[in-house]
């Protein structure tokens, strides 16, 4: 595909909801703008669904319900392998969406479409994880089976930086268990998971199995009230996870809350330290630091700052910023006006409390794009702890470097941290490596990977003020998350009575 071509390819001048198997506006009472990044042009609009509008989803997904979930895992699973050929067909077409409305480059899209089709995978093989576990004579004559059954209408309600591949984190999952789903996407990217629905329709799901509504606070708090819908996946910032999470549960709703990030690599000095320089410009500038494992801390121990943040400095100056459309992009610009501003705030903020600015990305310009959200690869050197920079999520192409003086150090400053999502650990000796991997308070851990982001079975998920709920996504524990075991105990008795018995029973 070409550049022009990828530009906007599929996307529609209105982006509305996907209810009952059809596009619709829905109530159309409110409306906002969807920016193209790399111009600062507004693309299209975006319908903002009505309490209405998300009854209607959730009813059409109530009554899609029984049928969907009688059907055969096998049956559940033939839909998906058909849906995942869809994918692998249209992985371009989604990518170039995806770079139209995030603003990600091209190539770093098509990575994120790969890795929702891998979640599509898994859930093929939805009748080897839906098998229950037995026991043959638990007592005497008596058999003791477990099963898992789907919960009903379940909601996903998804952030901006990932608009592919996190709706892939759950509906696979959800559907292929025999739920049916409304899916709330971010309202900065709805177009992909308008087009992932119609995929899904030509794959042959039944109408009403997926549903889309596009919107805000106003749809998520409908889908939170809702009776009807039985599990709320959120991924998107700690506050609002936050919320999510305990509005989900004042309501009985089961709740998987994955909110924000503050990811620490930790340099010892025996790492390789050219792999750490590519392993750290790429975590903390690639997709604009716009990802919630995005690097955002470079811990260095003992005399690795000296030796590394010159060359970090000379790459965040000589990275290629501009259009992701253009295939040798290496950043794009970051996804709204306002986002903009915030990390340029942030910017303004680290200097004032001291830390030394060592490359400024802010004031970027890119030739023929002057409208653009651009700002330059950043990096601050002498960081401490107690300096908002380093405290909170920046979520953008800032990289912060706090300089410890050894392994001790480095472990106790990222234990201490609020956010526990990902990690890494860059070393050449095994045993710290090990340690590391033991000792530290984070879900998700990379020895010399900077971006540890688990495969498809593994599950997805992290710790303290980064997940809020028992169950990661994906993986076992998404299958886990979008079903209730039930036990039955079967006993057929011989036709001599034995009368009844009083005392709990026990093996016999
Ligand atoms: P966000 O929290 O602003 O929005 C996420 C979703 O919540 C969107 O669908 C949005 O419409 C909705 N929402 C926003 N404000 C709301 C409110 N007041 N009430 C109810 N719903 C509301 O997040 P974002 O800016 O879209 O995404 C970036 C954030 O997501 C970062 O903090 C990032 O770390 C996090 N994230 C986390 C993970 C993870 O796996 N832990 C993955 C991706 C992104």
């Amino acid at each position: 595909m070409g550049a022009a071509e990828r530009m906007e390819v599929g996307l529609k001048a209105e982006v509305g909801h996907w209810i009952a198997g059809q596009a619709t506006a829905g109530r159309a009472l409110r409306r906002q703008d969807v920016y193209n990044p790399a111009t600062g042009a507004v693309a299209r609009q975006v319908v903002l669904a009505e309490p209405e509008d998300v009854q209607a989803a959730v009813a059409a997904a109530k009554e899609a319900l029984p049928g969907w979930a009688q059907t055969p895992p096998i049956r559940r699973a033939r839909v998906m392998f058909k849906f995942l050929e869809l994918l692998n067909q249209h992985r371009d077409t989604l990518a170039a969406m995806i770079t139209a409305e995030h603003g990600k480059v091209f190539t770093d899209a098509q990575g994120e479409v790969t890795r929702g089709i891998e979640i599509v995978e898994f859930a093929c093989g939805i009748p080897q994880l839906l098998k229950g576990d037995y026991t043959e004579q638990v007592s005497t004559g008596i058999d003791n089976w477990t099963m898992r059954q789907p919960l009903g209408v379940v909601a996903g309600i998804t952030p901006f930086n990932f608009p592919c591949m996190v709706p892939c984190w759950m509906f696979p999952v959800a559907i292929a268990c025999g739920n049916t789903f409304v899916l709330k996407p971010s309202e900065r990217d709805p177009s992909p998971s308008l087009f992932m629905a119609e995929l899904l329709k030509q794959a042959g799901l039944p109408d009403g199995v997926f549903n889309v509504v596009q919107g805000d606070k106003v749809a998520v708090d409908a889908l939170l009230e809702h009776p009807d819908v039985k599990a709320v996946s959120f991924v998107g910032s700690t506050p609002i996870a936050h919320y999510i999470y305990e509005r989900g549960a004042h309501f009985g709703k089961r709740v998987q809350a994955l909110g924000g990030a503050k990811n620490h690599m930790v340099v010892m000095p025996d790492a390789d330290l050219d792999q750490a320089v590519d392993a750290l410009v790429g975590a903390a500038y690639g997709s604009a630091g716009e990802r919630c494992m995005a690097i955002s801390v470079a811990v260095l121990v003992g005399d690795v700052a000296d030796k590394l943040v010159p060359r970090l400095a000379e790459r965040a100056k000589a990275l290629k910023i501009k259009n992701g459309m253009e295939l040798d992009a290496e950043m794009g610009p970051i996804v709204t006006r306002q986002a903009l501003d915030r990390i340029c705030g942030y910017i303004e903020d680290g200097v004032a409390s001291g830390a030394t600015l060592v490359v400024d990305g802010r004031g970027y310009r890119v030739p023929g794009h002057e409208g653009g959200f651009w700002l330059g690869g950043t990096l601050f050197d002498h960081v401490t702890p107690e300096m908002r920079i380093y405290r909170e999520e920046i979520f953008g192409p800032v990289l912060s470097c706090v300089r410890v003086k050894d392994f001790a150090e480095a472990v106790e400053l990222v234990n201490a941290h609020e956010y526990g999502n990902g990690v890494a650990c860059f070393t050449r000796d095994g045993h710290i490596a090990r340690e590391f991997a033991r000792r530290i308070e984070v879900g998700m851990v990379g020895i010399n990977v900077p971006i540890p982001v688990p495969m498809a079975w593994h599950g997805f998920g992290g710790w303290k003020r980064s997940l809020f709920g028992d169950m990661h996504a994906y993986g076992e524990e998404g299958v886990r998350f979008y079903t209730k075991q039930k036990s039955v105990m079967q006993r057929w008795p011989e036709s001599t009575p034995k009368g009844a018995e009083f005392v709990m029973p026990t093996a016999k």
